[in-house]
């Protein structure tokens, strides 16, 4: 089997992460900021010297096409190369540095394959400056109404148009991915979680991306001087949401393992110590790869009583996902190579969310994950060893090559 090359690997992640350096063993490098923009013009230096296509949509995505021996469809795999504010070196761009790797690989080994294949980097992910997350990928699949998009914002009024704009990455709506131009998509990533660290394992074969809902809820009580209201007349919009939220945690840990749910916001009115809490907020947010899991969430948040302490309760969805299944044939592919090359492997599902959940949407998709130390992501303490990432590259290959044959 192909092999790629761990010295190679090894210099593109450690140039790459000097690209937004902070310092401090992680980049903020912000979609089309002037870091950005130096990442993305190093590779594509590096695609065309591979002899690699360059072109771009109107969305700034870089699609590097490398030639195939027919005049087939191409293979897409890439990833995104912003990240968040003191982020890692290895959310995203990852992706994109193991794309490049395979293909020089091609290149340098003289790997014959009839479709193109294709090196894809995703504008604006992470949606740190301009909202919201995997913007570009959302566009054009369809997800996202391009003139809104456009006038997003960042915290200094600068539009994402201008940005765009400013980049000189913006191309030609032509070259967006279609069907008829593209076959699949396999996008390789850090899990970003501490399964396979955990479990020693070092292929995520991922199976799909977690559907999820938000909910958030309110408690209406009354106001009244901490000193002088008995507590037996009192209406504690907190004590009411803390009961609330043990009742969640109750009953939400009786289903199945896998789903994950967090309150992570809280507000109380008026948030004073002598004042009785008046209007209490919370959010729940929870995950779960089956759909019916999810509608067991949705049946227990049913049975809160609308009265908790004497306190109105009400509540809201602020926004949901569906679940995502990647295709079935491409998931083998990932699962055979990484058998065949003799790597340990899990199935597994995504709780974050990727550009390759939108696209699976628009052409067969899967995904490959690689160990995150720790489970540590969106941190500067983000960190994959080269030699497990190496893994996941040569299972990217060789899956790659297994689409090919098709
Ligand atoms: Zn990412």
């Amino acid at each position: 089997m192909y092999k790629c090359s761990y010295e190679r690997l090894d210099e593109k992640i450690k140039t790459f992460s000097k690209f937004g350096d902070t310092g401090k063993g992680g980049i903020t490098r912000f979609s089309l900021s002037d870091e950005a923009i130096a990442a993305r013009t190093e590779l594509v230096r590096r695609c065309k010297a591979l002899g690699m296509d360059v072109v771009t949509d109107d969305m700034a995505n870089i699609y590097a096409t490398l030639k195939g021996s027919e005049n087939l469809p191409a293979i897409l795999s890439g990833s995104h190369i912003d990240s968040v504010r003191q982020g890692g070196n290895y959310d995203g761009v990852l992706g994109v540095l193991s794309a490049l790797e395979m293909l020089e690989t091609v290149v340098k080994e003289n790997i014959p394959h009839k479709h193109p294949f294709t090196l894809v980097v995703w504008t604006n992910e992470e949606g740190a400056l301009f909202e919201p997350a995997m913007m570009s990928s959302g566009v054009i699949c369809g997800k996202f109404e391009k003139e809104t998009m456009l006038k997003s914002k960042d915290m200094n009024g600068v539009t994402f148009a201008q940005a765009l704009e400013k980049s000189g990455f913006a191309g030609d709506i032509s070259n967006r991915l279609t069907p008829e131009k593209y076959k699949a998509l396999i996008e390789l990533h850090i899990e970003q979680g501490p399964v396979l660290d955990i479990e020693k394992i070092d292929i995520g074969v991922v199976e799909g991306v977690c559907g999820m809902i938000n909910y958030e809820f309110s408690f209406r009580g009354q106001a009244g001087h901490a000193g002088t209201t008995p507590m037996k007349y009192r209406k504690d919009a907190l004590y009411a949401a803390v009961k609330t939220i043990q009742y969640l945690h109750d009953e939400l840990d009786k289903l199945d393992s896998a789903l994950v749910y967090t309150t992570g916001k809280i507000s109380c009115h008026p948030n004073i110590h002598t004042i009785i809490p008046d209007e209490v907020k919370f959010t729940l947010d929870a995950r779960h790869y089956k759909p019916a899991v999810i509608t067991q969430v949705l049946e227990i948040i049913k049975k809160i009583p609308s009265e908790v302490e004497k306190c109105e309760v009400s509540y809201t969805q602020a926004w949901s996902r569906a679940s995502v299944a990647f295709n079935k044939r491409l998931i083998d592919y990932v699962e055979t190579s990484a058998k065949e090359l003799g790597f340990s492997l899990m199935r597994i599902y995504s709780g974050p969310g990727h550009d390759a959940q939108f696209v699976s949407d628009v052409i067969p998709t899967t995904m490959i994950f690689v160990p995150s130390v720790d489970g540590h992501s969106h941190c500067e303490i983000e960190y994959t060893p080269t030699e497990a990432c190496l893994k996941g590259v040569n299972v990217l290959l060789a899956a790659m090559l297994k689409a090919d044959a098709e």
